[in-house]
């Protein structure tokens, strides 16, 4: 080997270890997957893979609204009893969807009670017993129909349902003195949404479940959202309920005419975007379509 090869080879093995040592030291020190961002002094949201996570504290115990997955509520869970000695007093599930529910399991013995709408807690069962998970659940031991309200602490929970949307079972949960409503999988920002018809949902009906929400609350209200597309944010405003609704509306108008002009299923679902809602992009857009279609057609 001449030097000069020589030199530029110890060279690259040099840099290659230095780099080999950063990535390790990065890895080390790597930030965790999950982010937690406070809305107000007690309330904030966690964030890793799933739906939206909603957690407050109150003098009473901490309630949390949705659960993700097992890893990432057992990351929840070891957060918030760092920050506070408090125990879990209530777990609310917004619908029954595994990206919100199969968390559950990791508040097993630490949470008193677990609550969502009474048709989640079947379609919850019958999920598992379709994926045979029926160990992997932790079930609501509480349910209701049409509203909920209890005080916990300071604070005054109301659950809300309003018919069929997303599935027939999502509730919008409301935390009156803080003003901030968990909307579940009712709103995906700028993002396509899945619509579960086989657990009942309904694009006509979700519209009427938003115009209610918008009636109910107010401008000064603080929504969270079950997700959200890439550069948006999974907290927002009446203005993001309103886009949305304008999203599902546009949507069922353009199958409609589609169908309407004689085109076939396939070729409709084959559509790029939505006329009237062009700021929903990326991938999924075939889902809304199918389902507007199958919901129209039956
Ligand atoms: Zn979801
Ligand atoms: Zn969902």
């Amino acid at each position: 080997m001449n030097r000069k090869i020589f030199i530029r080879n110890s060279f690259f093995t040099t840099a290659g270890l230095l780099l080999a040592q950063k990535n390790l030291l990065a890895s080390f020190f790597q930030e965790p997957a999950w982010k937690i961002k406070m809305l107000n002094k007690e309330s904030g949201i966690f964030t890793e893979k799933g739906g939206t996570i909603l957690f407050t504290y109150t003098k009473d115990g901490i309630v949390v609204v949705d659960a993700e997955f097992p890893e990432q509520s057992k990351h929840l869970i070891d957060e918030l009893k760092k920050q506070n000695d408090q125990p879990f007093q209530l777990l609310i599930n917004t619908h029954h969807h595994g990206d919100h529910t199969s968390g559950n399991i990791s508040f097993k013995g630490i949470v008193p009670h677990v609550l969502a709408h009474a048709n989640s807690k079947t379609n919850q069962g019958i999920s598992a017993q379709k994926n045979k998970t029926e160990d992997k659940q932790l079930y609501p031991d509480q349910t209701y129909t049409y509203t909920w309200c209890q005080n916990i602490g300071k604070e005054n929970f109301c659950l809300y349902y309003f018919g069929a949307g997303h599935t027939n079972g999502d509730s919008l949960v409301h935390l009156e003195k803080a003003n901030i409503v968990h909307m579940g999988d009712l709103v995906f920002n700028r993002r396509h949404p899945f619509v579960d018809r086989s657990a009942g949902a309904s694009m006509k009906n979700w519209i009427t479940v938003l115009d209610k929400a918008i009636e109910k609350f107010n401008k000064k209200t603080t929504y969270v959202f079950g997700h959200a597309a890439d550069g948006y944010e999974v907290t927002g405003t009446a203005e993001d309920l309103k886009a949305f609704r304008n999203y599902l509306d546009k949507t069922l108008v353009f199958v409609e005419g589609e169908i309407k002009a004689g085109k076939s299923k396939d070729e409709i679902i084959k559509a790029t975007s939505i006329p009237g809602a062009e700021e929903w992009k990326g991938d999924g857009i075939d889902r809304p379509l199918t389902a507007a279609y199958e919901e129209l057609s039956a």
